[in-house]
């Protein structure tokens, strides 16, 4: 049987616990929703400002925002949510022109510290295991890779087209197998990679550009395949795009359809 799971990404200190209840209100004890939540998150993702009146440079601890705290720890403990690491501050930095998120460009070593960091922050104050990472902007390079292996945890995401991961023989047989699968299929590839001694699995975006037809088409095609498949969204973007209410809505009940079972991330990477 396939899996589908979704992924949120953005829950941080400045998340309203109401903002999260008006995406998914229909679906608790139907579908679990992952959260990818930032630690310490700044005000500003690229270009968008979740608090104008804050400092650019402040770092928000999500312990600070007690009712979204007390809201995480219920759900969690009730199974509705699974906590996920994303990032630490979520900070861009703008490099040639381009916004680069922040495993695209912070020093290795603060990149390691930061995840150790991040993850037991959030380990503590919300009383869970965090097992998953997805990185902000779904950027992330070599040393990203190297900590999160140190910390053990698996990447929501799929390697760029090269020289992103640390080089090794497994990451070769890795490489060769995804590549290999994209000539075949035409797409990426569609179940867990496992190598160096954590996976990755692609996910499917849901914004207000996707292609509602596109992403029903994968939706079949990973059923048939036995592939899972992992909806990936940003509860903010739902209230100025109301359209995508429906888009998800329409997902889950062609997923029901084809009696796929609805799981959380980190059960679509056999755990
Ligand atoms: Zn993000």
């Amino acid at each position: 049987m396939s899996l589908f799971a979704i992924r949120d990404d953005d829950t941080s200190f400045f998340t309203n616990p109401e903002e999260l209840e008006s995406v998914y209100k229909s679906y608790w004890g139907k579908v679990p929703i992952s959260l990818a939540t930032i630690p310490f998150s700044g005000p500003e993702h690229r270009a968008r400002s979740f608090d104008p009146t804050c400092s650019p440079d402040s770092e928000n601890p999500l312990g600070a925002n007690k009712n979204l705290v007390d809201w995480l720890k219920n759900k969690n403990k009730n199974g509705q949510i699974e906590i996920m690491l994303h990032g630490y501050s979520h900070r861009y930095r703008r490099i040639n022109g381009q916004w680069v998120g922040e495993y695209g460009w912070k020093p290795p070593e603060q990149l390691a510290e930061e995840t150790r960091r991040g993850k037991e922050y959030l380990e503590s104050l919300l009383e869970t295991n965090i097992k998953e990472f997805v990185p902000p902007s779904n950027t992330i390079n070599k040393y990203g890779i190297q900590a999160i292996r140190s910390e053990n945890l698996n990447l929501s995401g799929v390697m760029g087209r090269g020289l992103d991961r640390p080089f090794t023989l497994d990451y070769m047989q890795a490489y060769a197998k995804r590549w290999a699968w994209r000539l075949r299929h035409g797409d990426a590839y569609p179940f867990p990679l496992r190598y160096g001694g954590h996976s990755e699995l692609r996910a499917y975006t849901l914004t207000p550009r996707s292609d509602e037809d596109g992403l029903c088409r994968s939706l079949r095609y990973c059923a048939s395949i036995n592939a899972p498949f992992v909806l990936a969204t940003h509860y903010w973007e739902f209230n100025d795009f109301p359209n995508m209410h429906s888009s998800m809505a329409r997902l889950i009940s062609l997923a029901e359809n084809l009696d796929m079972k609805f799981a959380k991330l980190s059960s679509c990477f056999g755990e």
